[in-house]
C-alpha cells in the first residue's frame, strides 16, 4: 500500500503517516462513535474522524472529487473524501488510548440503558446539547439528536435535568433504533421510514407525524428541528 495525501492531516506529520502505512496493511477496522480506526500491520492505528462531510470511498478506477487521501492497493484505492475538509487522519497506538485521551464517552450503540441513564440525569443544559456531547455518549450529531427527541416526543430545548427516568429511557431506545436503522439504510436519509423527522428538514417542512409546520431554533450552537404541536 502507498499513499497520496493532501491537506487532510492536522497534528500528524504527513511523513510520518506514510512511514506508518506504506508497504503495510490494514489489519482490522474499528469504530467508535463517529471515529473509525485501521490497524496498521507495522504497528499502531490509523484514525479517521469524518467532520460532517468526509466519507471513506473504494476506487479502482477515477479518482473522485475532493479526495484529501488515498492509499493505493494493487487493485484500487480507498479515498478520504471530504468536501469541506472539517475531517482528519492520524496515528494513535491504540483505539483505547485516543479514545481516553479525547475524553470520548461509550459508544451509542454499545452504552446500556442504566449507563444512558445515568449520564443524562446529572446533565447540565438543554438535553440537545447533552446528547451531542461526545465525552457523555460518542456517536450522536446534530440530525440523530433531533431525530431521537422527536420520536420520543421530546423538546430539544428542555433542561436536561427536568427529563423523568422513562424519558430518558425512551431515547435510549430511540437512539439505538434510529443509528441501526441509519445504518442499515447506508445513512441514505431517503430510504428510511417516511415517519422520521430526519427525511424532513428543510425549510417549509411540515411534521411527518402531524402535519404542522416544523419550528427550527438552535440548540446547543446546532440548528435543531422540532415540532411544537407534538411535544
Ligand atoms: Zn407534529
Amino acid at each position: 500500500m502507498e499513499v497520496r495525501n493532501d491537506v487532510v492531516i492536522r497534528g500528524t506529520d504527513r511523513c510520518d503517516l506514510a512511514e506508518a502505512v506504506e508497504g503495510g496493511e490494514f489489519l482490522s477496522v474499528r469504530r467508535h462513535g463517529k471515529r473509525l480506526f485501521l490497524r496498521l500491520s507495522g504497528g499502531g492505528w490509523l484514525t479517521w474522524h469524518f467532520g460532517m462531510t468526509g466519507r471513506p470511498a473504494w476506487t479502482d478506477g477515477a479518482e473522485e472529487r475532493f479526495t484529501r487521501a488515498l492509499f493505493v492497493f494493487p487493485r484500487g484505492s480507498l479515498a478520504f473524501v471530504d468536501p469541506r475538509m472539517l475531517g482528519r487522519l492520524g496515528l494513535a497506538s491504540s483505539p483505547e488510548r485516543y479514545i481516553e485521551s479525547k475524553g470520548m464517552g461509550p459508544d451509542a450503540l454499545e452504552i446500556s440503558r442504566g449507563e444512558f441513564v445515568d449520564a443524562f440525569l446529572e446533565a447540565r443544559g438543554p438535553i440537545k446539547a447533552a446528547l451531542m456531547d461526545q465525552r457523555r455518549v460518542a456517536g450522536v450529531g446534530n440530525l440523530y439528536a433531533d431525530e431521537m427527541l422527536f420520536q420520543c416526543r421530546l423538546d430539544p430545548r428542555a433542561g436536561a435535568r427536568s427529563l423523568s427516568e422513562r424519558d430518558l429511557e425512551c431515547l435510549h431506545r430511540a437512539m439505538r433504533r434510529v443509528l441501526r436503522r441509519s445504518i442499515e439504510a447506508g445513512a441514505d436519509l431517503d430510504r428510511l421510514p417516511p415517519t422520521y423527522l430526519l427525511r424532513c428538514r428543510g425549510r417549509g417542512a411540515a411534521c411527518p407525524r402531524c402535519g404542522s409546520a416544523l419550528r427550527t431554533e438552535t440548540v446547543g450552537g446546532r440548528t435543531s428541528y422540532f415540532c411544537a404541536d407534538c411535544l
